[in-house]
């Protein structure tokens, strides 16, 4: 046979190493925020995420989505949906280590932080199966608001045992948890909700206790994530209004609880995940919290989701840095590698820039997490300034970084030219997956609105925001101006709206307004915890007059040296 040519000069696979110890940034977070302690647990779990076998399973749990069987071969209704044995496996896995119970399981200080640091290699490794991980997680909170279905559920939900057989709760060793708030008629405003649910005192429940109140449950969700879980917190009508209930998958007679799944969505990336098409006729649930108050009940599991974005959009920007940095470090074109090629380093640098602000901001909204709880059950003591900043910071971080990496993702994309381009390579699945975040848990516009509630009902959560900000003011004097500018802007904000055109203009500025706070956040934590030249990068970039828009364009201030260290750790 004629050889036509040889390869070469094509980059390598990139495979085998610690996600943990391999990120500098990451190793100063966990230190800097209490969760040293974990060192050992996150190295084991990095290299495993790491690891060729950690990523074949990811792309074969990508390649073999889960399938919908609604009935068995006699016609029997079943409503299972199967995953590859690869999907199984990174479940297992991120449940061995604990990511869907860890501060809840084993409370201690920076526990939060340890969890995220893991949810973020989990998410680098493969985001479908973080979906239901962290719906386990959040669950929790919201779990606890009535004692008698905790005490009953929560053991088996925190176990560190992976059950993905279908079979009642009682049979399993653990258990997942999903969420379904979404109709067709309305996700954002969950007031829409049509389902209803009706109180059934005549149904047993097992080990009944008086807080568990059985109801049943018709209507429909248009959007039910890991369909597969044990059991949903659900959103359904009741005589005093939107209610949180706890529908199991198995009614404690040990037949199927009436939940249909309808159909499974065709997503254009989250694959490994299945999202579906629920149906209740009259599914069997018991209410969580106050009759009336579901909004308030399951915002507990929601702020819990939230801070997942922001570990999954940020995690999609590590990986997608790590990427692009390591093709062109084996890829030249026109007699250099690409990593020295100035413009290309440029653009490294800057993704590498984003990346960071995205990762350190992520990990103290985490840290708020830990320190706003009060008690040694993990229950939040939501007065506490921690709390404070927690409540607004969550939301505008969520915003900003599930904004920012679709953009980010694309340029990391395009940093391996045709090849970032085709499936046999990592970056279509995490640029599919980046639009993902930004839409969960609250899209862009409810964030911001989110915003704007919480700065008039509530404004000390602003005046906890930025205090955290000005902790940096002194050293950086582009910095120093902006956030004086911003404050300016904040003290008008905080008097009341007298005018509608006040309350409009404010509304239409919403997005601004949370950019603002978002960019002065993250320059804040830049310059308290970065280098210095890349904290100073960061402002002149961001802050200034002097950064463009599209990534790599860097200022001419910022020296090739803080390029450089920026290009080092971004690999
Ligand atoms: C893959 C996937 C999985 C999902 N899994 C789940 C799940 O497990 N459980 C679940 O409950 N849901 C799930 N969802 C649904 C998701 O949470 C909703 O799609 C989301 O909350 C938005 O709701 P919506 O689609 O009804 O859009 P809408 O609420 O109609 O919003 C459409 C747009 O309008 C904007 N908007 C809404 N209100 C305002 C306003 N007042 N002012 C200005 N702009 C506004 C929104 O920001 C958005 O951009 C999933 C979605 C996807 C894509």
């Amino acid at each position: 046979m004629t050889q036509t040519h040889t390869v070469f000069n094509q980059a390598s696979e990139l495979v085998d190493y610690d996600m943990y110890l391999s990120d500098p940034v990451l190793n100063d977070l966990i230190h800097r925020h209490g969760a040293a302690w974990a060192a050992a647990q996150l190295s084991a779990y990095g290299r495993f995420a790491g690891s060729t076998e950690g990523i074949e399973l990811a792309r074969q749990a990508n390649d073999n989505p889960p399938v919908l069987h609604t009935h068995d071969r006699f016609g029997n209704r079943i409503d299972e949906v199967k995953f590859h044995p690869a999907y199984h496996r990174l479940m297992q896995a991120a449940i061995d280590a604990g990511i869907h119970s860890m501060p809840w399981a084993t409370p201690r200080p920076g526990a939060h932080v340890a969890r995220a640091a893991l949810m973020y290699m989990a998410f680098q490794n493969e985001a479908g199966h973080c979906c239901p991980i962290s719906m386990t997680y959040s669950v929790i909170p919201a779990l606890r608001r009535q004692p008698d279905l905790a005490a009953q559920w929560e053991k088996l939900i925190c176990s560190t045992v992976y059950d993905g057989s279908f079979r009642p709760a009682a049979a399993k060793s653990g258990l997942t948890v999903g969420m379904g708030m979404t109709e067709k008629q309305g996700g954002s405003d969950v007031r829409a909700n049509t389902t209803r649910a009706v109180p059934a005192p005549t149904l047993a429940a097992a080990g009944t206790a008086p807080g568990i109140k059985p109801y049943l449950l018709t209507g429909h969700k248009w959007f039910t994530s890991a369909p597969m879980s044990d059991a949903f917190l659900i959103l359904a009508q009741t005589e005093k209004g939107v209610t949180c209930f706890f529908v199991p998958r198995w009614r404690p007679d040990g037949s199927l609880n009436t939940l249909r799944i309808q159909r499974l969505k065709d997503k254009m990336g989250n694959k490994s995940n299945a999202s579906s098409e629920l149906e209740f006729e009259e599914a069997l649930g018991y209410i969580v919290g106050d009759e009336g108050r579901g909004v308030a009940t399951i915002i507990e599991m929601v702020n819990h989701t939230r801070l997942d974005c922001m570990i999954g959009a940020a995690a999609l920007m590590r990986q997608a840095t790590r990427q692009a940095a390591h093709h062109a470090s084996g890829r030249a074109a026109f007699g250099k590698l690409l990593i020295d090629q100035p413009l290309m380093a440029s653009v490294l640098a800057d993704l590498s820039l984003e990346s960071e602000a995205a990762i350190r901001m992520t990990m103290r909204v985490a840290e708020a997490y830990d320190k706003s709880v009060a008690t040694a059950d993990g229950a939040s003591n939501n007065n506490s300034a921690e709390a404070q900043f927690k409540r607004i910071a969550s939301a505008v971080s969520k915003y900003w970084i599930c904004k920012r990496a679709p953009m980010h993702v694309a340029e990391a994309l395009e940093c391996l030219g045709g090849n970032g381009y085709v499936e046999s390579g990592p970056m279509p699945r995490l640029f599919r997956e980046s639009p993902l975040l930004g839409i969960w848990e609250g899209s862009g516009n409810v964030i911001c609105l989110d915003v704007l509630r919480a700065v008039a009902k509530e404004p000390e959560t602003l005046d906890a925001f930025m205090a955290e900000v000005e902790k940096a003011c002194g050293v950086n004097r582009s910095f120093d101006a902006y956030v004086r500018k911003l404050k300016r802007y904040v003290a008008d904000l905080k008097v009341k709206a007298t005018t509608a055109d006040i309350a409009l203009s404010r509304e239409q500025g919403a997005r601004r307004l949370v950019e603002q706070l978002a960019l002065a956040l993250q320059a804040s934590l830049m310059l308290q915890q970065a280098h210095k030249d890349v904290a100073n990068a960061f402002v002149s970039s961001r802050l200034g007059n002097e950064g463009g828009f599209a990534f790599g364009s860097l200022p001419s201030s910022v020296k090739p040296k803080t390029i450089k260290t920026l290009v080092d750790r971004s690999r």
